[in-house]
């Protein structure tokens, strides 16, 4: 399949998404009572693809077939290398359908294809890649003691996994849970967003063209409302995975807890970029700007708020309006496009309703500030927003859009306490010359992943997740796999 340049039509999808079915126990099925959903190319507001709308019951045969495979060993009871083996598998199917799988995604969600290719493909292969190895080292450990015994602990896996994904990033998010998950030897349930689910139908068939037996991997697409409350509060799931909004995940959280199972929570963001007035300007304005348009602004870890040392803030606003107006905004398959359209009407009209309170709060639009009318798609501009106060909601909420907001700042404890002062801690950024003021500020910043003089700089190999209402746990790195294992002790007596 090729793609065709500055068109994405309906036919152009593979056809395992065109007519997306549920994948369950290694076979694609309709929803019990038939339903269906219709996915909205976001570039067009045309319908790309319909997908069934599962049921509760559907929910369980997913479940049922997880545990059954759990259970019976035919994958929790590989050896790590012979998991690695079938998990680099993926990766390799992974880099092989990328133009597929990059075409899905950008239909699905709007992504300029120049980002999906380079980023959303090359980053599942990568994750996959990355936790194979981990496979091969899910090593327990010997225990000296005193006791007359030799004691060691195993870590073993949990059993059924419920994946639950947003829609900004499908196919990174989905394969940071599923492949950590299927390393430590869980099965899994996964269930995408309802905007944009098409990415993990077609995984499902690499996994299963991979090697992944039927039963360990299904999925089950439809309304988080419907499906997802019926599948946190299951009795025989052990884990859920969950990355969205911070309040659905306090629900999940709550949900899981009635049951006691572990919950790893990946939620909202709202970002600081802290820019100093020593920093190397040319390169720190295109890191601000790649911070805040990248996803067209859908990014947990965007940069949407930008703090400017006061003697450089009129020069870093004047050099923003320029440079942002220059941005290349349109059709997602245009490979010279940066930003593609918001991912769905929802989310468009949630932006517009921020960039007007902002106007309406004396915010002064400093570029952008409306939709832009292309093609019958949901886009916005990308928008910069100078003097609103710390309170205004578009600086402390989490707006999700193409939309940056500018407040200058007179020392480093201001621009650190202006940092962490709203309920999120997902990330933060600091762009500076001086080394000791990067490890010093750094150090403050209420987040859990910090990048000086860079933004988005992520790897497979490297923790992220959020303090304060950005969630629980760790993704990426060993740690990932800590969470889909536990620790078994074993005692054996030698007198
Ligand atoms: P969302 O509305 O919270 O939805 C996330 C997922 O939860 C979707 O699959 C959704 O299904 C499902 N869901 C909805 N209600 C549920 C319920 N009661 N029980 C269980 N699942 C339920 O989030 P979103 O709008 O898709 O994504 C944007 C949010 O995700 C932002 O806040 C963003 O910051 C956050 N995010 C965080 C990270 C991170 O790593 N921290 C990464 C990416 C995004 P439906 O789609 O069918 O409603």
């Amino acid at each position: 399949m090729t793609i065709q340049e500055f068109r994405t039509t309906a036919s152009d999808l593979p056809d395992a998404v065109v007519n997306g079915r549920l994948f369950i126990n290694g076979v694609w099925r309709e929803a019990s009572d038939g339903g269906t959903t219709a996915i909205i190319n976001p570039a067009t507001g045309e319908v790309a693809a319909t997908v069934a709308a599962s049921t509760t019951s559907d929910a369980d045969a997913a479940v049922a077939a997880a545990k059954a495979a759990f259970e019976d060993g035919r994958w929790s009871g590989l050896s790590g290398r012979e998991r690695s083996r079938i998990l680099n598998k993926a990766a390799q199917l992974i880099r092989e359908r990328a133009e597929e799988l990059a075409l899905t995604e950008s239909t699905d969600v709007g992504k300029p294809i120049t980002f999906a290719r380079a980023v959303d493909v090359a980053t599942a292969a990568d994750q996959y890649e990355y936790v194979a190895a981990l496979a091969q080292q899910l090593d327990g450990s010997v225990r000296e003691t005193p006791l007359h015994a030799h004691a060691f602990t195993r870590r073993e896996p949990l059993g059924v996994v419920v994946a639950i994904t947003p829609f900004n990033f499908p196919l990174i998010l989905s394969s940071t849970k599923i492949a950590a998950a299927l390393a430590a030897g869980n099965s899994v349930v996964h269930k995408p967003a309802g905007d944009t689910p098409l990415s993990a139908l077609l995984m499902a068939g690499i996994l299963a063209d991979a090697g992944v037996p039927a039963g360990v991997f299904n999925v089950v697409t439809g309304s988080g409302g419907t499906l997802g409350d019926h599948l946190v509060a299951h009795p025989d799931v052990s884990k859920v995975a969950f990355t969205g909004s911070t309040d659905v995940g306090r629900k999940v959280a709550a949900l899981a807890g009635q049951n006691l199972r572990p919950v790893t929570a990946e939620l909202g963001g709202n970002a600081a970029n802290i820019l100093f007035a020593d920093a190397d300007l040319d390169k720190a304005i295109g890191t601000v700007i790649g911070a805040f348009v990248f996803n067209s602004g859908q990014f947990c870890m965007g940069g949407p708020r930008l703090l400017v040392e006061r003697p450089v803030y009129e020069t870093v606003l004047g050099i923003l309006k320029d440079a942002v107006a220059g941005v290349p905004v349109g059709d997602p398959t245009n490979p010279g496009t940066v930003v593609g359209p918001m991912a769905s009407r929802k989310q468009l009209d949630k932006v517009s309703s921020y960039v007007e309170a902002a106007k309406a709060a004396g915010g002064e639009i400093i570029v952008g500030g409306g939709p832009l009318d292309l093609d019958g798609g949901f886009y916005y501009q990308p928008t910069v927003i100078a003097g609103l106060g710390n309170d205004a909601a578009a600086v402390q909420e989490e707006i999700f859009g193409p939309v940056l907001t500018v407040q200058p700042f007179d020392t480093e404890e201001e621009a650190i306490a202006l940092a962490n002062s709203t309920e999120y801690g997902l990330a933060s950024g600091v762009q500076t010359s001086n080394i000791s003021r990067a490890h010093r500020v750094s150090s403050k910043l209420d987040a859990g992943i910090v990048w000086v003089n860079s933004w988005a700089l992520l790897d497979p190999a490297v923790p992220f997740g959020g303090v304060k209402n950005s969630g629980w746990g760790r993704e990426y790195g060993p740690e990932a796999l800590e969470s889909y294992t536990r620790t078994k002790s074993v005692i054996i007596a030698t007198d």
